[in-house]
């Protein structure tokens, strides 16, 4: 068993690896990474310069049958679901040395196909993918089923049996990370899977089913079918051969895969949707400055494509002009630009669509009557990549549609309060309820607001980076069920009671 080894980023080894070709690439199914049915591609864009680093297969409803079909013969024939939970801990292991072993060029591979800064990027595309695989290795041979209280005649067991065949599908914003927070625990309990990637960050997920297959993982058991959404996603969602899905994307896309359901086989599933999450700094926080300095890179780092960014911003309205200043200088410290430069903290917008409807949301802000007060336009446009200014948005009302609605972008919606009940009302007026921040000194006050805001995480003088120990999933709107921590394994089990007359 191997132990983590410090990772760490050299710009001449970025540089060096950061225009290899990248040669066309086919799905993986059953082992084999073949060409779409009809041979069609897609263009890979970089959204560094908005250049095509290659092409990949754009997949037909027949090839997601055909992984699909591979993936049911694997899962049915226990190549993989049967395997002793120690071979199968010693395979995922593998697999995580291997990511390890190959961070810097599979960060570099992913940061060309969807320009997170590469520092970003190492630590949570990688370097965490590497760690969830690790995590959930580690669960294999730790988790037993139960016996129930019964009446003495009888013995009632509960077995927790894997699924049999997950469909997965994941966006563009941490194509790894994301992945293996479905990847790692489907696999662990024994499924097998189907991976749908994103359209615009393909790339290291293709990487990572031949890493995989290296590590030994047996052929067939993860199949990996790339195209649109609207064409392979739908045939996934739609086969009465997968028994559930997971989703992590927007809602419109999580509400197509409840209908999927619905109309073949009622098969489970499992959304991981936006969020519009409030950050709450009340006059009374420890460190004001550093309460800006976290803020501002709690709704920009990856350029606000995150999905618990803290995009509404509510500041106690007796320190709102001294905050948004704090904030605007810490934005402005900010270096946008390339995301393979190790010197940059925000990189590109992963697609031209997705930055022109950040710049529309700006205008649309403008026209309800709030007001730009720092960015707001593109940058680097010359460089034909799709860049945006940090823009910070004050006097938005709650009516206004950048306070309701997710941008998914690098744009901060700011809102005044006057009291903590109108902190709680703001913070929850919303659809979603995915995460959200309080800034506070008062231990009472932060309880308060954890248990009174609407989020399935709520930080408490601090923004994001919570560990795989910890469950990540939202309410209302933001979908159900939850990635990481030992919670998410349920999604990926069947509970199966054996009830013995003795
Ligand atoms: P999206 O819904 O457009 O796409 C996500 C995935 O769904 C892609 O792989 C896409 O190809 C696929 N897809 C699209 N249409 C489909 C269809 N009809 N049937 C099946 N699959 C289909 O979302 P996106 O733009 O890639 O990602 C951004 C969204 O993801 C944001 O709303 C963001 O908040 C959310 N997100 C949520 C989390 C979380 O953990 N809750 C994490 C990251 C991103």
């Amino acid at each position: 068993m191997s132990m983590p080894k410090p990772l760490s980023l050299e710009q001449s080894s970025i540089n060096q690896l950061r225009t290899e070709p990248v040669k066309k690439q086919g799905h993986l199914v059953d082992g084999n990474r073949v060409a779409a049915s009809n041979d069609a591609l897609m263009e890979v864009i970089s959204p560094i310069d908005g250049q095509v680093i290659t092409h990949i297969a754009n997949g037909t409803a027949s090839d997601m049958d055909q992984a699909i079909a591979n993936a049911r013969t694997a899962f049915d024939d226990g190549r993989w679901s049967r395997m002793p939970p120690a071979s199968r801990k010693s395979v995922l292991y593998r697999l995580a040395d291997l990511i390890e072993a190959e961070a810097l060029a599979l960060s570099v591979l992913g940061v060309r196909d969807n320009g997170t800064e590469i520092n970003m990027a190492f630590k949570a595309e990688a370097g965490s993918a590497a760690g969830t695989f690790r995590y959930y290795a580690e669960a294999i041979d730790k988790m037993y089923g139960q016996v129930a209280p019964t009446a003495d005649s009888v013995l009632g067991l509960i077995h927790h049996e894997p699924v049999g065949v997950v469909g997965a599908i994941v966006p563009w914003n941490f194509p790894l990370m994301i992945g293996a927070w479905k990847l790692a625990p489907a696999l662990a309990v024994g499924n097998s899977v189907v991976l749908k990637p994103p359209e615009t960050a393909s790339l290291s997920l293709l990487r990572l089913g031949e890493l995989a297959l290296e590590a030994g993982l047996p052929p067939g058991v993860l199949n990996i079918i790339t195209g649109e959404g609207a064409v392979v996603g739908q045939a996934l969602g739609l086969s009465p051969l997968v028994d559930a899905l997971v989703f992590t994307g927007s809602g419109a896309t999580g509400r197509r895969l409840l209908t999927y359901a619905a109309e073949s086989n009622l098969k489970r599933v499992f959304l991981e949707l936006g969020g519009k999450s409030p950050n709450v700094v009340f006059a009374d926080a420890p460190d004001l400055e550093k309460a800006a300095k976290v803020s501002a890179a709690a709704i920009f780092r990856n350029s606000g494509q995150v999905c618990i960014a803290g995009s509404r911003l509510l500041v106690e309205a007796s320190i709102h002009d001294d905050f948004v200043d704090a904030l605007c200088r810490a934005t402005e410290a900010f270096r946008v630009g390339d995301p393979l430069e190790l010197a940059t903290d925000i990189g590109a917008i992963n697609n031209a669509n997705q930055l022109a409807m950040n710049l529309q949301s700006v205008r649309n802000a403008e026209a309800e009557g709030a007001k730009t007060r720092l960015g707001g336009q593109q940058l680097h446009e010359s460089s034909g990549g799709y860049y945006m200014a940090p823009t910070v948005v004050t006097d938005v009302r709650p009516h206004h549609a950048l306070a309701r609605q997710e941008v998914f972008g690098p744009v901060l919606a700011v809102t005044a309060f006057n009291s903590e009940d109108e902190a709680i009302q703001l913070a929850n007026d919303s659809e979603l309820g995915l995460a959200a921040g309080v800034w506070t000194s008062n231990l009472s006050r932060a309880h308060q607001m954890v248990r009174n805001i609407h989020a399935g995480v709520v930080h408490v003088n601090t923004y994001g980076g919570a560990e795989n120990s910890v469950p990540l999933g939202g309410v209302q709107q933001s979908g159900n069920g939850h990635d990481k921590s030992l919670h998410a394994i349920g999604k990926y089990t069947n509970l199966k009671t054996a009830w013995i007359q003795l």
